[in-house]
């Protein structure tokens, strides 16, 4: 279905698109639409200050280009102790598909310095005990058949850990079972930065972007969508009325799209995790941790807390970042208002919200002990990864608020939890809007490209062949395609300046 058909503007205020929120989402979405409708008029609402504010500033989130080479939670262990990698390799799948839409805008001139965005860190897997170690083998023996993972080591030689992760080998006791895998080709993304190059291009081709502009309001208006915005500066209010609107609000998309009345939101609800990570900058700590190590999650602990020691380049800077610890605030954005959790229950998802209590009894337990957890055993944590570390190295910081999904199981009827990212569209196509956060901004374009298909449907045959050029994969499946992998892999090491 198509949601808007160009005929021009219904005023001269009055865009195509509107797209709410300059996160990661909005900004990757603008930039497909300069590909394949150029002509579009798109306008950008946002409400603070600049764009990437919340959970895309670099500080606010991991940095990691999720690809599944190092987070042990895409590869799960089958009850005979094999492996399941389908998830981890579509995960990569999608990973490769944003390198490429970069590489193709660094071509195009989207900045002459793509490390300012993305830089090679290795990204490593970290186990200790002979349950780990079985579990790492078979891992690595899974993934070791995937043409996306090609180049994965594996190790559980202590001597050869020493110098994958001297950090976290210092003082270690030596006889503590230990394995690990690395990869070459992991990312560190600075999608704050990102996000800030895509909107300076966007603006550049004519979209005009409106920061400290808060939606307050999107509603149907005959064959438009009306978008209501306040002007945070001078207090006034106005209306812009577009054929389409992506509600790219992060935290604050759910309100935004109950506000809408679009029956696909029914069931839907969301619970806010906020995250906090421990960060050093010591030169000395930072120079002997030059990689991205996950480790496994504590039985009970949701995906989103495996623990990962980071190595992070931002603006120029290295540090090093720990956590992330999770903790219950009821705001959606950190911008938000103690309300947004209350205000969010309508009857329409009650039962969903209710039902997801009940089953995550598990997670309300873990999340209780995170919040209450003394500083003193928060550091016990990044201990057991960092046997040496010293207090007076680390700060606490606050990180961005994840708003996860709870929707209604279309079997049972009850209310779930669930950790990835939701792509809701409207039955004709002209509104959509995302909701979650994992695996997130790596993924920004993947899920942006199945935003287009699904509601521009009947635009994809005039659409595909732009796209193609500039993402070339677009349409096959690199996994079943090694000659393919191998060339657009080779190419955005390449283009991006990378080491793998
Ligand atoms: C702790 C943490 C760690 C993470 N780690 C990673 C990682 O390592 N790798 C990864 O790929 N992803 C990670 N993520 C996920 C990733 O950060 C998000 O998926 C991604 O940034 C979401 O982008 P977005 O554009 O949807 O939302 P956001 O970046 O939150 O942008 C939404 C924007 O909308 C604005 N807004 C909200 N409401 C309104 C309104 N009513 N009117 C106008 N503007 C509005 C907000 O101010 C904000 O600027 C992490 C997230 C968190 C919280």
């Amino acid at each position: 279905m198509t949601a808007v058909g160009h005929t021009g503007p219904a005023s001269a205020t009055d865009p195509d698109v509107v797209l709410v929120g300059g996160g990661i989402m909005s900004a990757t979405l603008s930039a497909l639409l300069g590909i394949v409708a150029p002509d579009w008029t798109v306008q950008v609402f946002e409400s603070g200050e600049a764009v990437a504010g919340e959970s895309s500033g670099p500080w606010n989130n991991a940095g990691t280009g999720h690809s599944a080479l190092c987070e042990l939670n895409y590869t799960p262990a089958r009850p005979d102790g094999t492996v399941d990698a389908s998830k981890a390799v579509g995960i990569n799948e999608q990973f490769q598909v944003s390198r490429q839409f970069w590489s193709h805008l660094v071509r195009a001139g989207l900045t002459d310095s793509p490390r300012s965005f993305i830089t090679s860190v290795p990204h490593i897997s970290f186990v200790t005990g002979p349950e780990g170690r079985t579990y790492m083998r078979n891992r690595y023996e899974a993934l070791a058949a995937e043409p996306l993972f090609a180049g994965l080591e594996y190790s559980d030689s202590p001597a050869e850990l020493d110098s994958w992760v001297p950090l976290m080998m210092a003082q270690r006791d030596r006889s503590e079972v230990v394995a690990a895998t690395r990869s070459l080709s992991g990312t560190d993304v600075n999608f704050g930065a990102l996000t800030r190059l895509l909107v300076d291009a966007a603006v550049r081709r004519g979209v005009q972007l409106h920061v400290r502009h808060r939606v307050l309001k999107v509603r149907r208006d005959g064959d438009r969508w009306a978008t209501t915005v306040r002007d945070l500066a001078t207090g006034s209010t106005r209306t812009v009325r577009s054929r389409f609107v992506f509600v790219g609000a992060g935290g604050g998309a759910l309100p935004l799209l109950q506000g809408a009345g679009i029956p696909e939101i029914r069931g839907f609800g969301g619970f806010p995790v906020s995250g906090q990570f421990l960060r050093t900058r010591n030169p000395a700590l930072v120079a002997r941790h030059q990689a991205k190590v996950y480790g496994q999650a504590k039985v009970g602990a949701p995906p989103m807390s495996v623990p990962h020691l980071d190595l992070r380049l931002i603006d120029g800077e290295q540090s090093l970042l720990f956590g992330p610890y999770a903790g219950f605030s009821p705001k959606f954005l950190k911008a938000g208002s103690m309300w947004d959790l209350p205000r969010s229950v309508r009857t329409g998802n009650l039962g969903s919200m209710l039902g997801a209590g009940k089953a995550n009894i598990p997670l309300t337990r873990y999340l209780v002990g995170q919040v209450l957890q003394s500083t003193r055993s928060r550091f016990r944590a990044l201990e057991e990864f960092v046997p040496t570390a010293e207090s007076d190295d680390w700060e606490l910081i606050t990180a961005g608020q994840r708003v996860q999904v709870i929707k209604q199981d279309p079997t049972s009827g009850r209310g779930v939890l669930q950790f990835g990212t939701e792509l809701i569209v409207g039955a004709d196509g002209s509104i959509a809007g995302l909701l979650g956060a994992s695996p997130g901004a790596s993924t920004a374009v993947a899920a942006m490209l199945t935003l287009l298909e699904r509601s521009f449907g009947d635009r994809m045959d005039e659409w595909r062949p732009k796209l193609q050029e500039a993402i070339p994969s677009y349409g096959h499946q690199l996994s079943a395609d090694p000659a393919l992998f191998a060339e657009v892999h080779a190419e955005t090491t390449r283009t991006l300046q990378l080491e793998g």
